[in-house]
């Protein structure tokens, strides 16, 4: 059995305390590999380390960083389809999911921060003839970086790689739900040549290795991915000891349907928008409202979609829907769909395990956590199923009349991550876009992410934005100085 290790000053070590946990293979239900289960003591090693290496790293050039990342991109390029696969059986994620998306994306994000920074400006003030100010961005320091499972690699280097970008050293936590591919990314890094201490990954869970990490004193910048209550929790941390704080938390994303859109469009990537990766993507549009006029055809189709999506064992092709990432999470699940059926919704399909084999899944799959994808109505937007997050292959579908009680439908949850809205008259596209309380509206489409763009959410999805200049930004501190002109 694999045995993962924490990478820690450019070396791949042991926690110190020799305690592991057991890595589940989602799609399976056994144990596969051992995770550390680091401590106190392991985040020391690692803070340690990092502040080492943050006077080199911090005061490379821009190109010497730059240079460092890119080989590490290139490796990871190198090396998609065996991270691909590490990340099915860790995860759960389709293998075509794995290698379409969520590998290219590790190594765009390394690429796209690596090569901005050769291109940032900088600001310059002038004060009525008085004065030139102009404006530094220093590193900010030793960077917390603690990312979620349900998309691993993909939003590890989406924090990491601002970071190291902008001259910050790292200490990072994957979840030890999903940690192999970090892990494969530290033997990358050693393979690569990456100086050592400029990050550092610590493996365990985030009551004791994560907490570790966001109360140390000299990590003053900690970008967080995760659900909002974590992030409530993190903030009571960081708070009182003046961190910065990033968080990109949880949703509940509305998806509008207006009768005069493109039915066939809105349809078919609504049932990925409500069913990709398992619905296990803090983006996924899981409270769908449809005008009343075209309710029941938007219901026909999902359901429609829904039972053809193949569930199934993620290493093989055909397979749409793989398994839920653990045993605690798809018990999560299951019981809100007793909740929505408590509430009095209508399950049209799904909320039940595939049929074990012969039937239905593979001998191989027979203990894993799968679920069909499932459809529901009959829920008003007040309720529970329609208020707390799932984060899973669930979405229910609700009748509007007017586009004022959809954006009132679509405003009422405390989250405000993303929504999107189907439509073919650009005026009320607009006008929706401006009053849904969401930072992020896609218009026509979904996920269609450009890595320049802010993206983050408004209430209780978070605080703060990634994305382009915006996370450069915050893993650094701005300094003015001020230059007086002396006219004589
Ligand atoms: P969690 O909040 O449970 O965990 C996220 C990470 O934080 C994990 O590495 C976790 O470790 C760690 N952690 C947990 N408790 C603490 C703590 N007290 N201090 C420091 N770190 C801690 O989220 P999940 O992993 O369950 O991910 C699902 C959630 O993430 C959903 O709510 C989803 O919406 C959200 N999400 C948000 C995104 C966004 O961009 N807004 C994107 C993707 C997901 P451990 O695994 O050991 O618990």
């Amino acid at each position: 059995m694999q045995t993962i290790a924490n990478y820690i000053d450019g070396n791949l070590i042991e926690p110190q305390g020799g305690a592991y946990l057991d890595n589940v293979e989602p799609a399976t239900g056994k144990v596969y590999s051992q995770t550390p289960d680091s401590d106190e003591g392991d985040v020391q090693l690692a803070v340690d380390a990092a502040t080492r290496a943050f006077q080199g790293w911090s005061q490379a050039s821009a190109s010497e960083r730059s240079d460092a990342m890119l080989s590490l991109a290139s490796l990871v390029e190198a090396n998609l389809e065996k991270l691909a696969r590490a990340e099915t059986i860790d995860n759960g994620k389709p293998l075509w999911l794995a290698r379409m998306v969520d590998i290219p994306r590790a190594v765009s994000n390394l690429r796209f921060f690596a090569t901005a920074i050769l291109h940032t400006s900088s600001e310059v003030h002038f004060t009525d003839g008085q004065a030139i100010n102009y404006t530094m961005r220093q590193p900010a320091g030793v960077a917390g970086c603690i990312s979620p499972w349900n998309l691993p690699l993909y939003l590890f280097t989406w924090k990491i790689a601002p970071a190291l970008a902008a001259g910050c050293t790292v200490v990072a936590k994957p979840s030890e739900v999903t940690p192999m591919t970090a892990f494969m990314l530290s033997e990358l890094c050693i393979e690569a040549g990456f100086p050592p201490g400029v990050l550092n990954i610590v493996h365990g869970l985030g009551a004791k290795a994560g907490q570790a990490i966001v109360s140390h004193p000299d990590v003053p910048v900690i970008s967080f991915t995760g659900g909002s209550a974590t992030g409530a929790s993190i903030a009571r941390t960081a708070g009182p000891m003046f961190k910065k704080v990033s968080l990109e938390l949880g949703g509940k994303n509305p998806n509008l349907i207006f009768a005069d859109a493109n039915l066939q469009a809105a349809i078919k990537i609504s049932v990925q928008s409500s069913f990709a990766n398992q619905g296990q993507i803090c983006l996924c549009g899981s409270r769908i409202f449809a005008q009343r006029a075209v309710f029941d055809q938007v219901v026909d189709g999902l359901v429609a979609a829904a039972k053809s999506l193949k569930v199934g064992d993620p290493l093989e092709e055909e397979t749409k829907q793989g398994a839920i990432v653990s045993k605690d999470h798809l018990d999560k699940v299951l019981k809100c769909i007793d909740l929505a059926k408590e509430e009095g919704g209508t399950i049209h399909c799904g909320g039940d395990r595939p049929p074990p084999p012969p039937e239905g899944l593979n001998v191989r799959c027979k203990d894993g956590f799968f679920l069909n994808p499932a459809v529901i109505t009959g829920l008003g937007p007040g309720c529970r199923t329609n208020q707390e997050e799932i984060f899973g292959p669930v979405v229910t579908v609700t009748p509007f009349d007017d586009e004022d009680e959809a954006i009132t439908m679509a405003n009422s949850t405390v989250y405000g991550l993303s929504s999107t809205v189907w439509t073919s008259d650009l005026d009320r596209a607009h006008r929706v876009a401006g009053k849904i309380q969401a930072g992020t509206v896609w218009i026509n489409c979904w996920l269609l992410r450009d890595l320049r763009v802010p993206f983050g959410g408004m209430k209780q999805s978070g605080v703060g934005r990634e994305g382009g200049e915006y996370a450069l930004n915050f893993f650094t501190e701005p300094k003015n100085i001020c230059v007086k002109i002396n006219h004589t």
